[in-house]
């Protein structure tokens, strides 16, 4: 059996634990298994798993990105990489949002439910441009590493690989001893990932034993729209620019991102998949390695197209269920501060619903209405979470193929490893 087909198994039946979970947690053993299990031995082997990912990700974004610069070799080539890059992933978040905004818009939900809020949600300030600009260039690189700010060790990276490129014959060694330690970091991830049919288990299995299952059915309209609105543009907009830029067969990708959609439901994380993305991307979708490199920890850093759509819905939602009109200038801020929210905001578990304080407070909605929201809001980031790294998969494949850098032969490859 394939690891796609086991860690689907794994996902199936950790929802049909949960389910299980969920509906005997008020009686005695319920209770025993809430305290043992779910917040006790599921608790520990899916963080266990968690973090094994994440541990792989500063080191294999530094080993691959350094590898991809020398394999590129060209520093006028990076740059329009990275310009590419840049504008699809703009791009594509602000299709994502416009989308939902306009779907949710026309469904009306919200309109008449009364709902009360029931939890407190603290909003968060926005982080002002000025700042996410500024701390592109890292004081300490060392620091940026060690707290995984993604962007500052993206940066550092491509000057190291640039300095590296400049000095010509003197980096060849160091050249070589990074080839070898990219090569190690993809044979560990290889080794955490056997252990993924099981995490992704108990993680489904967790999520789904702490879900409200009746404030999903009172969120209905929510839940039903936003989901709507995901596989939209999963399956259609996503699939349309992949296939008018490169007239390659979406189907293909859809079917090789698999796994890599798998991994990112279960973590709920686009930064702990970036190893699994750039496995699936690279190896099976056929894209340079050095292209894939940056595409991939770039685009999950600031390529949330399934975050802007929750964003998108969820404002619909609250600002019907509080009253308040938005209008075409309402709308238009919403797309603004959602694109920029998702740039200076890293991939993790639950950052949509603060990003999405911050577009409240520009449009004027009371954020305490996001509290609303929040007891179904894991099940939705797992959803929203595959839909971005999906989104990070398809730039990477169109902005390789611009610069004839994806094997074709390998990305129609049944097979490929
Ligand atoms: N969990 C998402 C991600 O990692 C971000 C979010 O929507 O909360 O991509």
């Amino acid at each position: 059996m394939g690891l796609t087909t086991k860690v689907l198994l794994g996902v199936i039946l950790g929802a049909i634990i949960g389910m299980v979970f969920n509906q005997i947690s008020t009686t005695a053993i319920g209770s025993w298994i809430n305290y043992y299990l779910v917040d006790g031995a599921f608790y520990i082997i899916g963080q266990l798993f968690v973090n094994a990912l994440k541990m792989l990700v500063v080191p294999i974004v530094f080993f691959s990105l350094i590898c991809g610069v020398c394999a590129i070799g060209d520093i006028g080539i990076l740059g329009r990489v990275g310009g590419k890059a840049f504008i699809l992933y703009l791009l594509t978040t602000g299709l994502a949002i416009s989308l939902a905004l306009l779907f949710a818009a026309n469904m009306d939900i919200g309109q008449g439910l009364s709902l009360s809020v029931t939890s407190d949600f603290e909003g968060k300030a926005s982080p002002p441009l000025s700042e996410v600009i500024i701390s592109l260039i890292p004081t300490n690189p060392l620091a940026a590493m060690v707290s995984g700010d993604m962007l500052s060790v993206i940066f550092f990276t491509i000057l190291f690989g640039i300095g590296l490129l400049s000095v010509g014959q003197q980096g060849k060694p160091l050249i070589t001893v990074f080839e070898s330690a990219n090569e190690v970091m993809m044979k560990v991830v290889l080794l955490v990932m056997q252990f993924a049919p099981y995490a992704v288990l108990v993680l489904v299995a967790r999520s789904v034993a702490e879900l409200g299952f009746d404030l999903l059915l009172e969120l209905a309209g929510y839940v039903i729209v936003l989901v709507l609105a995901l596989l939209l543009h999963l399956m259609g907009t996503l699939m349309l620019i992949l296939v008018i830029t490169t007239r390659l067969s979406p189907r293909v990708l859809l079917k090789k991102m698999r796994a890599t959609q798998l991994f990112a439901f279960s973590t709920a994380s686009s930064n702990a998949t970036i190893p699994v993305t750039l496995k699936a991307v690279t190896q099976q979708l056929g894209v340079n390695r050095g292209i894939a490199s940056f595409t991939v920890p770039f685009g999950a850093t600031i390529n949330m197209d399934g975050t802007a759509i929750m964003q998108g819905v969820a404002t619909v939602f609250i600002a019907n269920l509080y009253g308040i009109e938005l209008g075409m200038l309402g709308y238009l801020t919403v797309v603004m501060m959602s694109v920029l929210a998702s740039i200076g905001t890293a991939g993790v578990p639950g950052v949509g619903l603060i990003m999405l304080s911050m577009v409240f407070v520009q449009v004027g909605i009371p954020v305490e209405g996001i509290g609303l929201i929040l007891g179904v809001d894991r099940l939705m980031d797992m959803l929203r979470t595959a839909v971005n790294v999906t989104g990070d998969a398809v730039v990477s494949v169109i902005v390789a193929d611009s610069e004839q850098q994806l094997n074709k032969a390998q990305y129609y490859q049944s097979n490929s490893a």
